[in-house]
């Protein structure tokens, strides 16, 4: 029986998208499309019709950029501090490790806001801003989905100034209004395939085009300029994207992921409130529909779970070291019925403690 895969990322993928780049990667006549020039045709191609994808399924303006990048999500945190330069300063919510770690990189060249955070409740809620908050700033970082702590945006701010969000673990999994955002970036390694690249989008407005002092590979316009191809690029991990993109679409797109998704989280989470043995500290109304964490009510409890899941073919459940617990992960790919047995397993558990 194959393992019941409940880690935070890289994390599950469907059979079918893997069957299909293992034939694509393995051409017993021709050459596999790893071993071909990024500049060649078939490869140009694969870029192209992925960004068209994302175009599709996301329903975003044509005037709007997209990039596939190296680096992950953590090479976003420095390009969108060095690239959206104004007279100001980079302003953050701080909603977990994800957010701490984009100030880190933005304090290193350039100063930085705190707006607001939740640290002080070990980051169990989404705190609220207003618009006055964010003068003097030349834009506001937000982290959409905190991998983490299992807090997501359900709303976001409507902003006068560039909004950039990293969508890295929530990327795709419901509609949003994508063209609000200014920047919106994703490690590729949840909802979109693999790891080795980041998707980029972004409104070219934003970029301070005076800047020129920038490393080429740190300056968007260098990227833009040549299509995501200004070095060779992630082929693997697009590769990876674009059948994840089709997957997508195939399954009837976001309308029919975030009505399942919703159904994953609510079973969940509806267990976890039942259940005598756990509880969920993450305030009702900011709770991630892709990364649930929990807790038991003692650490005895805790290792007899976790032992519990083990011995029924679960993975990956244990909580992030940063914020201990439990954490499932209900990413695109996780079957209803997946979660449906993790549900009947904490029952059973309950029932071994009557
Ligand atoms: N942001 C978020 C919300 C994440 O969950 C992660 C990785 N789990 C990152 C950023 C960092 O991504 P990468 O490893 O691709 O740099």
């Amino acid at each position: 029986m194959k393992k019941i895969n409940f880690f935070a990322g890289p994390s599950i993928l469907d059979e079918s998208i893997l069957r299909e780049a293992t034939d694509l990667i393995y051409n017993k006549k021709g050459l596999s499309l790893l071993e071909i020039s990024h500049r060649s045709d078939k490869i140009v191609e694969l870029f192209e019709e992925t960004k068209a994808l994302i175009y599709d399924i996301m329903q975003i303006n044509r005037n709007k950029e997209v990039l596939f990048l190296h680096g992950g999500a953590s090479l976003q945190f420095a390009m969108t501090a060095l690239n959206i330069t104004r007279n100001g300063m980079a302003g953050f919510v701080d909603t977990g490790i994800w957010t701490k770690k984009a100030i880190i990189e933005a304090k290193k060249v350039r100063p930085v806001q705190i707006i607001a955070s939740s640290e002080q409740e070990n980051y169990s809620f989404i705190p609220s801003i207003e618009n006055s908050m964010l003068q003097d700033l030349d834009y506001l970082h937000l982290c959409s989905n905190n991998t983490i702590y299992g807090t997501q945006y359900q709303k976001f701010p409507k902003t006068k100034i560039p909004l950039v969000v990293d969508m890295s673990s929530d990327i795709l999994s419901r509609q949003l209004d994508f063209d609000a955002f200014d920047v919106i970036f994703a490690g590729l390694q949840k909802n979109l395939g693999t790891a080795g690249g980041c998707l980029v989008i972004l409104d070219k407005k934003v970029l301070n085009q005076k800047n020129n002092n920038l490393l080429s590979m740190l300056d968007y316009k260098v990227h833009i300029e040549k299509q995501s191809m200004f070095n060779t690029p992630p082929v693997f991990a697009v590769l990876l994207c674009n059948l994840s993109l089709k997957w997508i679409k195939k399954e009837g797109g976001l309308a029919v992921i975030e009505k399942r998704n919703e159904i994953k989280s609510d079973l969940l989470y509806d267990e976890i409130e039942r259940n005598k043995l756990f509880e969920c500290p993450i305030n009702k109304s900011d709770r991630s529909m892709m990364n649930v964490c929990f807790d038991a009510l003692n650490s005895t409890t805790e290792t007899a779970f976790l032992q519990k899941c083990e011995q029924n073919n679960i993975v990956g459940i244990k909580g992030h070291r940063n914020r201990g617990g439990f954490r499932a992960s209900l990413y695109n790919a996780m079957p209803i019925k997946s979660v449906r047995y993790l549900v009947e397993i904490m029952q059973d558990f309950e029932k071994s403690f009557a």
